[in-house]
């Protein structure tokens, strides 16, 4: 070897006599193992235990469906516009209501949706929200897209998006 050359690191750990014969270290993982298996559970039976997300939860973006039955949509398009991933189809109508405008067909497709929740921030009636719905899952592309029938979401079951909304948005 020259001079100029660096020897090569050693790569063997210095055992102490007790971690050479292994049984103490052995004992004191499985310690810690039981240790571990004693503390609180974190996880959870899904299905069979549902997880409740908070109001500052993303799931899947529904319409407002007020407690006359009525959806707050106006079809205004803003949503739609605003969609990265070009996920909203929205149809305007008009009605002798006093809001004058609705969708008469709005749709969601899932396949596209990425939960960005931008759909959410643009809308000037707080008529799309984030719900708490997570449970996603099609058999086929078609069930994929969402219609007013199962966007529609009673307004006594989205209050803690709206209320998150209202206090922090
Ligand atoms: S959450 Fe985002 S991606 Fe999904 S529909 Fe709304 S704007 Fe589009
Ligand atoms: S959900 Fe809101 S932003 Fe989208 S079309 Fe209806 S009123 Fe406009």
């Amino acid at each position: 070897m020259s001079d100029n050359q660096i020897p090569a690191k050693k790569r063997i750990k210095d055992l102490t006599f007790m971690e050479k014969i292994y049984i103490p270290e052995i004992v004191k993982g499985m310690s810690l193992t039981f240790k571990t298996m004693l503390k609180p559970k974190f996880t959870m039976q899904y299905p069979e235990e549902k997880y409740i997300p908070s109001g500052s939860y993303r799931g899947r973006p529904v319409l407002v469906q007020e407690e006359n039955g009525e959806e707050r949509c106006v079809a205004c398009g803003l949503c739609s516009r605003v969609c990265p991933a070009l996920a909203i189809e929205v149809q305007a109508a008009e009605t002798d209501r006093e809001k004058e405008r609705y969708p008469v067909k709005f749709e969601i497709n899932m396949l596209r949706c990425i939960f960005c929740g931008f759909c959410e921030d643009v809308c000037p009636e707080e008529a799309i929200v984030m719900s708490k719905d997570y449970e996603l899952a099609f058999t086929n592309r078609e069930d994929g897209i969402y219609g007013k029938d199962k966007l529609l979401t009673p307004i006594n079951e989205l209050q803690d998006r709206i209320d998150f909304l209202r206090k922090y948005k």
